[in-house]
């Protein structure tokens, strides 16, 4: 019996039956069948981190950009966990639908576009730590491929349709979301602090990588020789620690090692802060002391003139 639910899309009229990879379904979409973009025209995408690196790429956009242009934010949960969805116009159509010619990304397509009409469910049963991936079929009206002749294995509809690398570099993710679902109020709503950075090393890898790549971030963490300049070229490692660090974020989990008295050395960074502003703000009401009975100011008394 499965005890938390995480599913992509998040919220869809699934068919509540949950399918096996080896599942036959019936169902063909191609170019020229009557219903042809119909599901584009009524787009409800949400989108992982590979989703982003691969379209953002595709579009020759920095992360930033293409949030700004191309994505709408949602809230994943009561704590206010920030999810992304691919825009629309005002109808709901896709903006990267490119008119009769179909997808404009195509061969960067969302991990949900791939799927559709099945639904990716990562399950996590009672006793697990695991999620278990498994699937749902989505059936809407508009949708024809349903009625086409063709029966198909739904780890052969994967493969044909290249969910597998997306599955493969969204899977922490995915995890990382089951668990805070199913940890529930234990491990209380993140600071939120701790949901920036988490929408930052989601969805924001450019502004991840140069956050990694400061000075303070290389002060406070053990990492190995090699790693930042590794992670400086190669989105899909720099995604690997992203996961990484949000169970820190996250959970509190070590898995980033810190450097031995790095919670000191910030702690003094920030007493020389403080005590700095201090004796400013010491030095300011001393001025305006001196200021307020300085000779000639009002109500002072200077000698004989
Ligand atoms: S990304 Fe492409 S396939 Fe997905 S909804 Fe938009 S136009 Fe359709
Ligand atoms: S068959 Fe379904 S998935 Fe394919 S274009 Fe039609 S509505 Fe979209």
């Amino acid at each position: 019996m499965s005890d938390t639910k995480f599913d992509l899309p998040f919220k869809n009229p699934t068919i509540p039956e949950v399918l096996a990879p080896e599942t036959p379904i019936h169902f063909r979409c191609y170019k020229g069948i009557s219903c042809f973009n119909a599901c584009c025209k009524q787009a409800d995408v949400t989108l992982a981190p590979y989703d982003i690196l691969r379209l953002k790429r595709r579009l020759g956009l920095s992360s930033s950009e293409f949030i700004r242009q191309y994505a709408v934010p949602f809230e994943m949960d009561g704590d206010g966990l920030p999810g992304l969805k691919l825009k629309t116009d005002d109808s709901g159509t896709c903006l990267q639908l490119n008119g009769d010619a179909g997808c404009g990304v195509y061969e960067d397509r969302p991990t949900v576009c791939r799927y559709y009409p099945v639904a990716l469910l990562a399950l996590r049963e009672k006793g697990s730590s695991e999620a278990k991936e498994q699937y749902s079929l989505v059936k809407e009206g508009h949708c024809k491929g349903h009625e086409e002749d063709r029966e198909i294995s739904i780890a052969d509809y994967r493969a044909e349709q290249g969910c597998e690398e997306y599955d493969d570099l969204n899977r922490e993710w995915y995890q990382l979301i089951l668990k805070k679902k199913s940890a529930g109020p234990t491990v209380g709503k993140p600071p939120m602090t701790s949901l920036q950075l988490f929408f930052m090393a989601s969805y924001d890898l450019d502004n991840f990588r140069r956050f990694v790549l400061s000075d303070k971030f290389r002060a406070t963490y053990v990492l190995p020789d090699g790693f930042y300049a590794e992670i400086e070229h190669n989105d899909e490692e720099l995604l690997g620690f992203a996961y990484r660090f949000l169970r820190q974020v996250l959970f509190g989990e070590r898995s980033v090692e810190e450097v031995a008295d790095a919670w000191e050395q910030r702690v003094t960074q920030r007493k020389t802060v403080w005590d700095a502003r201090r004796e400013e703000e010491i030095a300011r009401r001393q001025k305006a002391e001196d200021d307020k009975y300085a000779c000639g100011s009002e109500g002072t008394y200077c000698g004989d003139n």
